[in-house]
């Protein structure tokens, strides 16, 4: 009988038992708790064309609707919205980017996501330069009411617990936790799975991000602003506004005090009216080096199975992988080869 155990209720963990709930297979899913997670942090932010590049963001065409479906589903059962489709405004913020955008315009897969009108800021909010583009189908994923209200509609299949590697014994009928029997274990544990023994040889090479919350009237402004930060208006008068890369970093995680105070100079420079700093979160992005994600059973236990590599762009692709890994575990049907781990396996 298939019955799983979730190590990790982030946004991976949390849209696979989403999965389940939804095939009507039994699951637990734990988690250990931390006050600051990625996924806790995370702006939850979806956007179609991202980057310094100004390109689409990967597979966004076939990630997008299958988030924008998911969202709005779990907040119906929820009985809370989780997720906030909204204009969003990019400046170019430099001649490289103005040189680049009209030849990117031109590009056929560009064009669906680019609004035909001009921004039209208020030179009272947005410093400088407002020439830019705005974009549709961008939205933002609250992941912190996402995260909480999903662990109380599981109920009971939720368990709060640290669960070590060396606890979950592995044998020929499936696996034992802490006496209960599953199936299958499915890894979802983000940037900690690269100290885990079974899966050290997955090429991590994870970065630590911070973002700001800051007070500022932005004069009834709703949409997402971007000009070399992005800032996200909230219903309550704060922003959230970042974000950084740190490619080293201590353990456990901090932001270096330059990089935070550097972003804090870009969204003083980039808003004409007074900020308040409020605070700043920083947690890591799980990023394994050249993939956008890895799925599936560890290549010699083949109930084992990591759920993991979601980088910078969780709230978009997770809820189209979690589909793709539970039909996998449930129906057999054979991983897509960009995310399949085996095909990374080093021996
Ligand atoms: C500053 C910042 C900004 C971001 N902005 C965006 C954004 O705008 N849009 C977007 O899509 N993504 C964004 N992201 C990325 C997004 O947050 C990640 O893609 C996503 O959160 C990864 O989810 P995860 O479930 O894999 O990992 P995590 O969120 O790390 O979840 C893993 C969970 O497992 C738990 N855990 C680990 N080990 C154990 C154990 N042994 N036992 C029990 N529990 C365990 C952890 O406590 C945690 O709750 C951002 C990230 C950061 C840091």
């Amino acid at each position: 009988m298939i019955r799983i155990l979730i190590i990790g209720q982030g946004l991976a963990g949390t849209a696979l038992a989403w999965r389940l709930h939804e095939r009507g297979v039994p699951f637990v899913i734990v988690d250990r708790e931390e006050p600051v997670t990625c996924s806790k942090v995370a702006a939850g932010l979806i956007t179609p064309v991202t980057g310094m590049r100004l390109k689409v963001s990967w597979r966004f065409e076939v990630f997008y609707p299958e988030a924008l479906r998911f969202y709005r589903n779990i907040g119906k059962r929820l009985g809370r919205r989780v997720f906030f489709p909204r204009g969003y405004v990019r400046l170019l913020k430099n001649e490289q980017e103005r040189q680049k955008w009209p030849k990117r315009l031109r590009e056929s897969e560009v064009g669906p996501f680019v609004h035909p009108q001009a921004p039209q800021l208020d030179p009272a909010i947005v410093t400088l330069s407002h020439e830019g583009f705005q974009q549709r189908h961008a939205a933002w994923l609250d992941t912190v009411t996402y995260l909480e209200a999903s662990r109380r509609f599981f109920g009971d299949a939720y368990r709060q617990a640290t669960v070590e590697p060396d606890e979950v014994i592995d044998d020929a009928e499936g696996v034992v936790w802490r006496g209960e029997r599953f199936s299958h274990v499915v890894w979802a544990q983000g940037w900690q799975a690269a100290k885990h023994p079974l899966f050290d040889w997955v090429p991590f090479q994870s970065a630590l991000g911070t973002i700001l919350t800051a007070k500022a009237d932005l004069k009834g402004e709703r949409r997402i602003l971007n000009r070399g930060c992005w800032v996200i208006p909230r219903a309550d008068g704060t922003l959230r506004a970042g974000s950084t890369y740190e490619w080293s970093f201590p353990d456990p995680p901090a932001g270096s005090p330059s990089m935070i105070a550097d972003l804090e100079t870009k969204l003083r420079d980039f808003l004409a009216v007074p900020v308040e700093l409020v605070g700043s979160q920083s947690a890591v992005r799980p990023i394994i080096k050249g993939r956008q994600a890895l799925l599936g059973a560890h290549p010699s236990h083949p109930r084992v199975v990591f759920f993991n590599g979601l980088g910078s762009k969780g709230s978009l692709r997770a809820p189209w992988l979690a589909r793709h890994l539970a039909e996998h575990l449930l129906d057999g049907r054979p991983l897509d080869p960009e995310f399949d781990l085996q095909a990374n396996d080093p021996t």
